[in-house]
């Protein structure tokens, strides 16, 4: 199934865990892989904490003093800083599932990550059954 995602600037952070789960449950799928794609070139999937926000805002600020918005990039669009942001945290995140339930640490979230907002977003979620023997 897809989900929609509207971000609101021009990198974000959303966590869209209880998306996923709720994608999950309505699977009735309980045991397995949910694969969790961005269908987009300037946004990306990445787990990480959000129990502190300050972490998703941390990164973006790294993230966004390492890749400078203009740099001399040739992409036309003007959009490159989004496109290796997007290669370099990846496109998706697989999460296991067991008994109906994210198996995710503690202080884990699956977060959305926009990097040329603000736009809407969608997002592919994918469960995948597996035998727990
Ligand atoms: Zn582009």
């Amino acid at each position: 199934m897809k989900i929609s995602v509207k971000t609101s600037d021009r990198t974000q952070m959303i966590d869209i865990t209880s998306q996923v789960a709720e994608a999950v449950r309505s699977s009735d799928i309980k045991d397995g892989l949910v694969h969790v794609f961005s269908m987009h070139t300037t946004a990306a999937i990445t787990i990480n904490e959000n129990a502190d926000p300050a972490v998703p805002k941390d990164i973006l600020r790294t993230i966004n003093k390492v890749i400078p918005w203009d740099d001399q990039y040739r992409h036309m669009e003007g959009n490159s800083a989004a496109h290796i942001k997007v290669s370099l945290f990846g496109p998706s995140e697989t999460v296991p599932l067991e008994n109906g339930s994210l198996v995710l640490g503690t202080w884990q979230s699956i977060f959305f990550c926009e990097f040329d907002g603000p736009r809407q977003r969608k997002v592919d979620i994918r469960v995948i059954p597996m035998g727990t023997g």
